[in-house]
C-alpha cells in the first residue's frame, strides 16, 4: 500500500494491531502470557559442614549452603512466593560408584528432613544423579578402565533407582533423574513402587542436551568429569527428533511431568514437547542462561530486571508450566511489583 505524506487521505488497513498496544492496562488486558511465582523453582545447593553461605563466583547471587542456612533460605523463598525447591548435594566425601547419593544420611536427605520441618508445604524437588558424589565426576558407573572407560548403562540404574528412593523417604515430593541414562525412568518408578513410595513424582529431565550452558553449574556444584565428557549419553544439541524420541520414551515409562534443559536454546523443544504430551512440562534455564544475563547486567550490556523477566515469559509462552531458575526467587519480587506482567 502507498500513499502520499500530507494529503489528508487515511490508508485502510485490514490490521491495526497497535490500536491494543496504545496503554499499559489495554496492554495488560491483551497479554496472552503471565509469568507467576507459583511456577518457578529455585535450584538450591545444599553442602556438607557447618554451614555458612560461600558465594559461587560464576553465579552471582547464587550460594552453596549449609544445613544450617536453609531454614532462613525456606523462609525467604516463601516469603517472595516461590514454594518449589531443586536440590543437589556437595558431599564432604566422594567415591566410585558415587555411594553419597543415597546415604541415609546423605548431604541432600539431611537437607530435604531440615527443609521439610522449616516449611512443610514446600514442594521438594530432589535431583537423582552419581556425578556430585562419584570421584570421576560422570553420571553413573564406570566400566572399563584408562582410555576404555565408559559409563555403564544398566549398572547405574539400579544406583539411581536407590538414590530415588532415599531421597523419597527423606521426604522429597518430587524426584527429577537427570543422568539421561536408558530407562531410568521406568528403573525408578519401579524402586519406587516396590518401596511402597507410589506418592513420590518423577520430573523426568527427558531432552538433556549436551550443553556449553552448563559450565558455571560444575564450580557450583564441583561435579566436572574428570576425564572426557558426557557426550556419549547427554544428547547431541543439534537433535530435535531424538529429543521428541526421549520426550515419547519418558512418558511411556511413566514420568509424572517432563523437564527440557536447557530452556532458552531448546524452546523449539518446549513448543514441540507442548504439542505432543498433555503431562506438565517444565524448563529449566540454566546456570549459563542466568550467569550471561548477569555478566552482561553487571557490564551495563543488559537492563538485569527487563531481560530475565523477558527470558522467563518467552520459556512460558513456548509451553512450559513450570520454570527452573536461578531468578526464581528475584523474579518473584519483581512479578509481585507487576503482577499483570
Ligand atoms: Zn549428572
Amino acid at each position: 500500500m502507498s500513499f502520499a505524506v500530507g494529503t489528508g487521505r487515511t490508508p485502510r488497513m485490514a490490521l491495526r494491531a497497535r490500536r491494543l498496544r496504545r496503554t499499559p492496562a489495554l496492554r495488560g488486558l491483551v497479554r496472552e502470557t503471565r509469568v507467576h511465582p507459583s511456577m518457578l523453582v529455585q535450584p538450591l545447593f545444599i553442602r556438607a559442614g557447618a554451614g555458612g553461605r560461600e558465594p559461587i563466583e560464576a553465579m552471582p547471587g547464587q550460594d552453596r549452603l549449609g544445613l544450617a542456612d536453609l531454614p532462613g533460605e525456606a523462609a525467604r523463598l516463601r516469603a517472595a512466593g516461590v514454594r518449589a525447591v531443586l536440590l543437589f548435594g556437595l558431599p564432604a566425601a566422594k567415591d566410585a560408584i558415587g555411594s553419597g547419593a543415597w546415604a541415609i544420611d546423605g548431604v541432600v536427605q539431611e537437607g530435604i528432613r531440615v527443609l521439610r520441618t522449616a516449611d512443610p508445604a514446600l514442594v521438594i524437588i530432589a535431583d537423582v544423579c552419581l556425578c556430585e558424589y562419584t570421584s570421576h565426576g560422570h553420571c553413573g558407573v564406570l566400566a572399563g578402565a584408562g582410555d576404555d572407560a565408559s559409563v555403564d548403562n544398566d549398572a547405574s540404574l539400579e544406583l539411581l533407582a536407590r538414590s530415588a528412593v532415599s531421597l523419597a523417604e527423606a521426604g522429597a515430593d518430587v524426584v527429577a533423574p537427570s543422568a539421561m541414562m536408558d530407562g531410568q525412568v521406568a528403573a525408578i518408578r519401579e524402586a519406587l513402587d516396590e518401596a511402597g513410595l507410589t506418592q513420590t513424582a518423577i520430573l523426568a529431565y527427558a531432552a538433556k542436551h549436551a550443553s556449553a550452558f552448563y559450565g558455571p553449574f560444575r564450580e557450583a556444584a564441583d561435579s566436572a568429569p574428570a576425564f572426557g565428557d558426557r557426550r556419549n549419553y547427554q544428547m547431541d544439541p543439534a537433535n530435535g527428533r531424538e529429543a521428541r524420541r526421549e520426550i515419547d520414551a519418558d512418558v511411556a515409562e511413566g514420568a509424572d511431568m517432563i523437564m527440557l534443559k536447557p530452556a532458552l536454546p531448546s524452546l523449539d523443544l518446549v513448543a514441540a514437547a507442548r504439542a505432543r504430551t498433555d503431562l506438565p512440562i517444565a524448563a529449566y534455564q540454566v546456570s549459563g542462561e542466568y550467569a550471561a544475563i548477569c555478566a552482561a547486567a553487571a557490564n551495563g550490556w543488559l537492563d538485569r530486571r527487563a531481560a530475565a523477566l523477558e527470558s522467563l515469559v518467552a520459556i512460558a509462552r513456548a509451553g512450559a508450566d513450570i520454570i527452573v531458575t536461578y531468578f526464581a526467587a528475584e523474579a518473584a519480587g519483581w512479578l509481585r511489583e507487576e503482577p499483570g506482567r
